[in-house]
């Protein structure tokens, strides 16, 4: 990559960064699209962070994309939000309109479409178990609410966390009814009758851990289960659920999908297909093999 003084920049904000494989992808993009830009990891603290926003008006820097543990804090920090990252209440990607910072959620559109295409499912009129209640579950819930379930059931270890975003949620997306369970092996199963998809938010399989209470006793092989977690060579929740014949994928397609939407909200061109996804599964490989 030649870098020259018209060379723009792009990065992600976050702590730790060394482990994000958003530069290695996003970068592959720029290159195969011939766009003269680098993608950067900032390893930027939490006490940093409003210096950090504030550098990317003094540097000119053309956006970034803000990971764990910034994303709620820096929605506070910026000139615009966009009306879906305000329901969500988190930022992953900051794009920089001449001095003006707007914030922007990815991650929701990105789920949406790794579901719809690596599943395949159509969430209109479908009856969806959302287990977690953390940033990524807010994200789903406001794509899945938009794309038009019928019916959202959030499972959380802390129940009031679930019932606090039924509260919040269900006077904002009318269409969608919805209910809050516990997460132990009953509630679970009482939550996971008659679904048609099952999304796992939390983070459990992140360190390769079982799902132990996973619900599988109350679902027919034709119910679809997404994991937004990835792992090299899958994570167990999806190798398990595909061993049982369900449609399964994890949260590779949902990484690459939010960065895509990323580089078209900075850049306004639709990267090249496939190329992230790829370059992550690569990268994947790799470290598999290490
Ligand atoms: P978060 O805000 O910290 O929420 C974590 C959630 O996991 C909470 O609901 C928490 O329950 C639950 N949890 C954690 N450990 C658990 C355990 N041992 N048993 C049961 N529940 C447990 O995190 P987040 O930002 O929502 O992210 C959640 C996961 O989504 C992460 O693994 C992240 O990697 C993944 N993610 C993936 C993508 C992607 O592009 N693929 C994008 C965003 C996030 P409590 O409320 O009881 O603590």
């Amino acid at each position: 990559m030649k870098i020259s003084g018209s060379t723009k920049i792009l990065g992600i904000f976050g702590d730790p960064i060394a482990h994000s494989l958003s530069p290695v992808m996003q970068n592959a993009a720029l290159q195969q699209a011939g766009i003269p830009a680098v993608y950067i990891p900032f390893h930027v603290l939490p006490a940093q962070l409003p210096a950090a926003v504030e550098s990317l008006r003094a540097l000119q820097i053309w956006g970034v994309n803000v990971t764990i543990p910034h994303k709620e804090a820096v929605a506070g920090m910026l000139d615009e939000l966009d009306p879906d990252a305000r329901l969500i209440g988190a930022v992953n990607t900051i794009v920089n309109r001449d001095g003006k910072l707007v914030g922007y959620n990815t991650d929701a559109p990105g789920f949406l479409r790794s579901a719809c295409e690596d599943l395949p499912i159509d969430p209109q009129g479908k009856r969806v178990l959302v287990l977690g209640a953390g940033g990524a579950a807010r994200a789903a819930l406001v794509a899945l609410g938009r794309a038009g379930a019928q019916w959202l059931g959030l499972a959380n270890r802390t129940r009031s966390r679930a019932q606090a975003l039924v509260d919040e949620f269900s006077g904002i997306l009318l269409g969608t009814s919805f209910a809050s369970f516990g997460f132990d092996a009953e509630s679970l199963s009482v939550a996971a009758t008659d679904v048609d998809l099952v999304v796992n938010t939390t983070s459990i399989g992140l360190k390769g851990e079982v799902f132990d209470d996973f619900p599988w006793g109350s679902l027919s092989p034709d119910v679809a289960i997404y994991d937004m977690v990835y792992a090299p060579g899958g994570t167990p929740l999806m190798r398990k659920a595909r061993e049982r014949g369900h449609r399964a994928a994890d949260g590779l397609g949902m990484l690459a999908a939010q960065g895509e939407e990323g580089f078209f909200l900075w850049t306004g061109q639709r990267p090249p297909s496939g190329v992230m996804k790829n370059r992550l599964l690569t990268e994947l490989a790799a470290a598999r093999n290490t």
